[in-house]
């Protein structure tokens, strides 16, 4: 069973990343990859696109099909 580090509960970190509608910081856990924004409740993206979805064979299953298909899909667009 091998996991992304990042996914690891024991590591948990916060980190902000501005809102893209508001431009606020929004409070991530390093173990969530997208929330509401708390001011505009607009979808935050931790990252565009995880960076462990270019390199992690396990990305599929750690995120999950749909999440998987739509970040693979933003990193082709780039
Ligand atoms: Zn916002």
């Amino acid at each position: 069973m091998s996991r992304c580090p990042g996914q690891d509960m024991r590591n948990l970190t916060i980190s902000y990343h501005p809102c893209p509608e508001c431009g606020k910081p929004v409070e991530f856990f390093s173990d969530e990859m997208r929330l509401h924004c708390p001011h505009c409740r607009a979808w935050v993206h931790r990252d565009r696109a995880p960076s462990c979805i270019e390199w992690c064979k396990g990305a599929k299953e750690c995120l999950g099909a749909e999440l998987y298909a739509k970040l693979a899909g933003e990193i082709k667009k780039k």
